[in-house]
């Protein structure tokens, strides 16, 4: 059977479902995402757009840097999603929004450059110093816009 995974709001309000395996998840510390999710460092659970389905609710979407979109609930401010024009057809969904966390494991540390100086990990995955994904040249990086 395909793997579906859930995943809801802190309040409830918005649910959906995630049909299909994630193709990319990883640890990410850079400091746009801390400030806007309130956490030291978060994971993101990378899908095609295609996967993702809302049961009910409707995201509420704000954009500080130019090309990206950030998502999260108007009523509870939970985080959800995160997409960049940069990173076509890739939509990342933060690790708190699923109801079954557990099961997605990150393959790599993004950012890790930009870490809280007292983040410490014994894990043996990839230790990136940018995007863990290979992002459209064209559209620049997020921080020099
Ligand atoms: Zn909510």
């Amino acid at each position: 059977m395909p793997r579906v995974e859930t995943g809801a709001c802190f309040c409830g309000a918005i649910a959906a479902t995630m049909d299909g395996e994630p193709f990319w998840i990883c640890y990410d510390h850079d400091d746009d995402c801390r400030r806007a999710i309130g956490s030291p460092l978060t994971v993101w659970v990378g899908y095609r757009p295609s996967q993702f389905n809302l049961l009910r609710g409707a995201p509420k979407a704000f954009s500080k840097t130019p090309g990206v979109i950030r998502t999260f609930c108007p009523d509870c401010g939970s985080s959800i999603g995160y997409s960049d024009e940069g990173l076509p057809d890739e939509l990342y969904l933060t690790i708190g929004f699923f109801d079954k966390p557990e099961g997605l494991r990150p393959q790599a540390h993004a950012y890790w450059d930009l870490r809280l100086p007292w983040v410490d990990f014994a894990d043996k995955l990839p230790r990136i110093d940018r995007y863990s994904r290979k992002r459209d040249a064209k559209f620049g990086n997020p921080s020099d816009r």
